[in-house]
């Protein structure tokens, strides 16, 4: 506890020249300061110009994307282990601009983010996932999920979980063939108000999948309290799941402790044949990587999942 104060410091004139700018240039150095730990001063300096300067050509950009049509998905596949089909998808946001080229979303979420934009992101995020499980359904191609990933902003938004009813009904989808991934940090952060959250989406028949778990807090204690579904093995433990044994203990517990929690255990950036041996081992029950197959486009996507449906084994 206790309070503790960052400064960022922004000089006229060098750094800007109006008031406003100046403003932005001492959050922007406010911003770091804090990113550096908490009690810190930091001055605004040329690199975090040029960051300032493609920040906010980002968050302008981002202001037409929607309007322009420059955003779609793809889709990753994700395997049952034991069957060795598909058994569902996460939908992953590509954003296409015509002078910056391909984005990452893990360049421009965390921006959309702070900027508040994601708000308006999600709401075709949700559009474009549920119209993507909808054509499947049609074509008669039965998936049994598709991932959504839900960004911290958009989950502490009160009308959230209506939002993702009033959509599952205007496209007659069966909410279990939704699952909105939430990352570790975004749980701990604000955990009783999360897990509030969390349970009212599960009542509605909707999956909770915990992702990038390892790579914050990652308590195994804290793990019997949250109302989920699955749990996302972050892909850094995955790198080293052949050579370190450690990290082979900790996988192992991870898998055996969930299990007996009743989650399921996915393991994501598979990428190699001897990673899947590993996790096979380990009882690891769905993998999602490169080994199998990158994102894929929508029209790619159907395919891979009419061949992996399919096979006969
Ligand atoms: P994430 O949710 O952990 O997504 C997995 C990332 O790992 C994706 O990167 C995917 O392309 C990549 N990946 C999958 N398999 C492999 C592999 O075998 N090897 C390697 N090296 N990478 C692999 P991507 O698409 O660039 O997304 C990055 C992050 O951006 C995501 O991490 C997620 O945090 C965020 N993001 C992506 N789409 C959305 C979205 O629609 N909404 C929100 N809120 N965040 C999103
Ligand atoms: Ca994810
Ligand atoms: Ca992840």
């Amino acid at each position: 506890g206790g309070t503790t104060a960052s400064m960022g410091i922004s000089l006229y004139p060098s750094d800007a020249r109006t008031i406003e700018d100046l403003l932005i240039a001492a959050d922007t150095a406010l911003f770091k300061a804090k990113e550096l730990g908490r009690n810190r001063i930091a001055f605004f300096t040329h690199t975090m110009k040029e960051q300032m300067d493609k920040e906010l050509y980002l968050i302008d950009g981002m202001r037409q994307a929607l309007l322009k049509q420059e955003f779609y998905l793809q889709y990753q596949p994700q395997l049952d282990v034991n069957s060795g089909k598909m058994q569902g998808m996460e939908a992953l946001i590509r954003w296409k601009n015509p002078k910056l080229g391909f984005v990452s979303p893990a360049e421009f979420i965390p921006l959309a983010e702070r900027t508040g934009q994601i708000m308006a992101i999600v709401g075709w995020l949700l559009d474009a996932s549920f119209q993507m499980m909808k054509r499947m359904m049609d074509q008669g191609i039965s998936v049994q999920h598709i991932g959504i990933n839900v960004s911290a902003l958009q989950l502490r938004e009160t009308n959230f979980a209506d939002k993702v009813q009033q959509k599952l009904t205007y496209y007659k989808i069966d909410p279990s063939l939704i699952e909105l991934e939430i990352t570790e940090s975004v749980i701990m952060n604000h955990l009783e108000e999360t897990i509030r959250k969390l349970t009212k989406l599960r009542q509605l028949g909707i999956q909770i999948a915990l992702d990038d778990f390892g790579t914050g807090y990652s308590s195994l204690n804290y793990l019997r309290l949250l109302p989920i579904d699955r749990v996302k093995i972050d892909r850094s433990f995955i790198d080293r799941v052949e050579d370190d044994s450690v990290v082979q203990a900790i996988l192992n517990t991870i898998v055996t402790l969930g299990h007996s929690l009743g989650f399921r255990i996915v393991a994501e950036g598979v990428e190699e044949e001897a990673q899947l041996q590993s996790l096979t081992n380990m009882k690891v029950d769905t993998v999602q990587g490169y080994y199998y197959s990158k994102p894929l486009d929508a029209e790619k996507l159907v395919e891979f999942a009419r061949e992996s449906l399919n096979q006969n084994r």
